[in-house]
């Protein structure tokens, strides 16, 4: 009795397990070409920086497998799935980078790396769901949130963050599940999979007018989406989420949280012109997180989206993480 009630109080399996750091060196092959944003460099630099802050050493490294052709299918259309994959094949063969849309490329690395970034955010899922991580963070790329049940685009071509929400539902057999979405731009892919499911409660804001310029126009009644005029600061987002994403989140009651964390909200970010710094990721990540562990056992399972200045980037990652895994900065001695 007395070691049951000590046992629920501490729930020493998930406390004790560690945060999960989910990526793969496949994810550095994909290349849109010069000059391009999405680059490789992009996990370099977050690389760079657990390695520099140490943050490294309290995460639980974990190699991304493949996904399956199932694992699309949860989100994406059997037809999409099987021309996509075959012309993103024909592209490895031949060696040569072909477009998809004058944003989107493909190279000879980029079927791959889309595998493993999708195969990371299942494996995630399950690993937290299994209690073997607390949560978890994929460094991936390609990011996931443009791509829609049938098309690529904005840098993306398999949704990451929507087949991992649905692996959950579908396979795992979760009643309800809710997606964050802090990329600034708007997830138009995540809300054309996942709208009208009413198992996922989708919460997001974006800078509008900005790419893809959707989502004020009738979301679905499981989307919760706050367009924010350029050059709003962080003070004011944190208001919009207090406000109106977590009334939300709370009458949800999700009992799993996916992120869509794209870092492309940072005030030095040039694809974008809103004015978030780190504390506000790390603010937005304590919110996220507290629901998290009210509804949810904690399970949460974040996955890379944007994020193009890759100082800033490898600076709101650390912010991020640092949450998730429960390691705050040390404090300065004077
Ligand atoms: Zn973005």
């Amino acid at each position: 009795m007395l070691l049951s009630g000590i046992r629920r109080l501490f729930k020493p399996e998930r406390a004790m397990a560690p945060t999960a750091f989910y990526t793969h060196p496949a994810c550095l092959e994909h290349d849109m070409g010069d000059g391009h944003p999405e680059c490789p460099e992009r996990l370099q630099a977050i690389e760079q920086m657990l390695r520099a802050s140490g943050l490294g050493a309290h995460l639980a490294r974990r190699e991304a497998p493949s996904a399956q052709t199932s694992d699309l299918g949860l989100a994406h259309e059997a037809g999409y799935v099987a021309n996509l994959s075959d012309f993103m094949a024909q592209v490895a063969a031949s060696g040569k980078t072909r477009a998809v849309d004058p944003d989107t490329w493909v190279g000879p690395g980029s079927l791959e790396a889309a595998l493993r970034a999708a195969g990371a955010a299942v494996a995630a899922t399950d690993a937290v769901i299994d209690g073997e991580a607390a949560n978890a963070f994929c460094a991936v790329r390609p990011p996931g949130h443009h791509a829609t049940r049938r098309q690529a685009m904005g840098f993306c071509f398999f949704n990451n963050v929507a087949i991992a929400a649905r692996h959950a539902l579908d396979v795992r057999g979760l009643q309800r599940v809710a997606v964050v979405d802090f990329d600034v731009h708007h997830g138009n892919g995540t809300e054309d999979i996942l709208a009208g499911d009413d198992r996922v409660l989708m919460v997001s804001f974006f800078q509008h007018p900005l790419y893809p310029y959707s989502g004020t126009e009738n979301p679905a009644p499981n989307m919760v989406n706050v367009p924010i005029p350029p050059r709003t600061r962080g003070m004011e987002i944190r208001d919009v989420i207090e406000t109106q994403w977590i009334p939300a989140l709370e009458r949800f009651k999700p009992q799993m949280v996916f992120v869509s964390a794209g870092f492309d909200a940072h005030r030095d970010d040039g694809l974008a012109q809103l004015g978030l710094v780190e504390a506000d990721y790390e603010w937005i990540t304590m919110r996220v997180m507290d629901i998290a562990r009210r509804f949810a056992d904690g399970r949460l399972v974040s996955c890379l989206e944007g994020g193009y200045n890759l100082s800033a980037l490898a600076r709101s990652v650390e912010a991020h993480l640092r949450v998730l895994s429960n390691q705050p900065l040390p404090l300065q001695s004077a």
